[in-house]
């Protein structure tokens, strides 16, 4: 590693000290090291399994932001724990620590102990994973079987349908093809994928090939590309299920073309396809017409958030989870109805929430209490995460605001009584959602991005004057966001 690289370092690290403060820097960041950058990976090192996963699930993004700002080129962060390559001595082949970053699949996966679950208790997985490891895929987490997913309100249909796609057998008509599931971040859709992967593999009817996009893009592809056509057909053929994951991410027209390809090919073998992605497919952007049909041509399903119930039940297994390794770690009833209460934004931050009082307590100590956990956890309540508005949402309440009807949004009508409601959607679409300029002008009837621009442009320019539009304005965005 060159001097550069390590001035480089010095100057992220600065950056990042800047951003977070002096005393989130120094519980999480002082023993962080740099390891090495290469291809626009960046390895970074901690000296243990919970402050990796701790940066992971909390620190990924601004890490990565930071080293971007200093490096336009760095793409991805990779996070070892520096023990590792000690540990790796004994004989594994899944590797649970390679390969996770926040490009990858964006799942730090927590605790020792929870690996460990996967390993000592599902000794066949490790076969298991190597087999599916061979294939191309990419690396599962033991801990994301169909056992530990919690069903409620809000995954019923989900997991409904995650589990009949592992159950079939070889030769069963496929019911919905593709699947596809949305959902925001941390509410379980890599869970649910993996689930898939697990169970169908050790039925052993199907093999199931799970893949990030990532691994998608710059694994699969590139080797069938190297391969001829016969070799790519018998690849596929050896594919019962196809699963990608963070299908957002999919990017590139040659990719993309031969994601359709592999896409039809697949389902047109009567093989079953699951795909997941933080958005709808009408709402994937540069996403060929074609693919987006095809992709909705399935059964697509949505997650909701986590409801309460559904989080106090996702601890309560968790907590039975790690005290098959650490059986003197007892939370109380009082305190898990407490996280579930309070820390609502995701899976990912109940986990963490546990992992801190697991550590807290296997350091000192002392018994969980209330008191200790709302200490411990104090940094984890977060406002309340702004719900997520659809574009759908926004042209329905507009439109019912101006008594014009949906389809007058959408048309190229322009009388003034349609032209300033649809401006104003137009505004809102782009202040409430994160969709592009081009993907609004599509979805208001195939606009061009200049139009939607101009829209803004003009709702901003006129609200700074006009006092009864701008409580129009924020009426309307309550309406939404509520
Ligand atoms: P996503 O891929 O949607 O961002 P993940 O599948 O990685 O989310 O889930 C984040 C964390 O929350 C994981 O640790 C996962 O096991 C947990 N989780 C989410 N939903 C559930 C559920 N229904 N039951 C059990 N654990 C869940
Ligand atoms: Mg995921």
């Amino acid at each position: 590693m060159s001097n550069a690289d390590q001035d480089g370092w010095s100057r992220v690290k600065d950056r990042l000290r800047a951003e977070v403060g002096d005393d989130v820097y120094s519980s999480w960041f002082a023993r962080m090291d740099l390891e090495g950058i290469e291809d626009g990976t960046v390895r970074l090192s901690v000296a243990t399994r919970f402050l990796k996963s701790w940066i992971q699930s909390h620190y990924a993004e601004r890490v990565l932001a930071c080293w971007q700002a200093q490096d336009p080129k760095v793409s991805r962060i990779e996070l070892t724990v520096r023990s590792a390559v000690l540990r790796s001595a004994v004989p594994s082949k899944t590797k649970p620590e390679a390969g996770i970053g926040p490009g990858n699949d964006g799942n730090g996966r927590l605790g020792a102990n929870h690996s460990a679950v996967g390993h000592n208790n599902r000794p066949v997985m490790i076969g298991e994973a190597g087999a599916h490891e061979a294939l191309g895929g990419s690396p599962l987490d033991g801990r994301l079987t169909f056992d530990n997913f919690v069903v409620g309100r809000s995954n019923t249909l989900a997991h409904a349908a995650a589990k009949q796609v592992a159950i079939a057998k070889r030769d069963d008509p496929v019911m919905f093809n593709p699947l596809y599931i949305h959902a925001g971040v941390g509410l379980g859709k890599t869970h649910l994928l993996q689930a898939i992967t697990w169970a169908g593999n050790s039925a052993g009817e199907r093999k199931v090939l799970y893949l990030t996009a990532e691994k998608f893009m710059y694994g699969f592809v590139q080797s069938l590309r190297a391969q001829n056509t016969l070799a790519f057909k018998d690849a596929l053929r050896g594919i019962g299920v196809l699963v990608i994951d963070d299908m957002q991410f999919l990017q590139g027209k040659t990719t993309q073309a031969e994601f359709c390809h592999t896409l039809n090919a697949l389902i047109d073998a009567g093989r079953q396809v699951v795909i997941a992605s933080d958005r709808p497919p009408a709402d994937l952007e540069s996403l060929d017409e074609r693919v987006r049909s095809r992709l909705a041509g399935g059964l697509v399903v949505e997650m909701g958030a986590l409801g309460e119930e559904l989080r106090l039940e996702i601890l309560k297994a968790r907590v039975l989870a790690a005290r098959a390794h650490h059986p003197s770690f007892d939370v109380p009833l009082p305190v898990l109805s407490y996280i579930a209460k309070t820390v609502t934004h995701n899976g990912r931050d109940l986990e963490g929430a546990l992992n801190r009082l697991l550590a807290h307590n296997k350091l000192t100590g002392h018994p969980v209490t209330l008191e200790m956990a709302e200490r411990e956890v104090r940094d984890l309540i977060r406002p309340q995460e702004p719900k997520r508005v659809k574009i759908e949402d926004i042209q329905r309440i507009v439109a019912r605001q101006y008594n014009v009807s949906r389809s007058d949004l959408l048309s190229s009508r322009r009388t003034a009584n349609v032209v300033r409601p649809r401006q104003v959607a137009m505004y809102l679409a782009k202040t409430l959602t994160l969709r592009s300029l081009p993907e609004i002008g599509r979805r208001f009837g195939g606009r061009d991005h200049t139009t939607v621009l101009h829209a803004v442009r003009k709702i901003e320019g006129l609200v700074g004057n006009d006092i009864a539009l701008a409580e129009e304005i924020e009426t309307l965005k309550r309406q939404l966001q509520e």
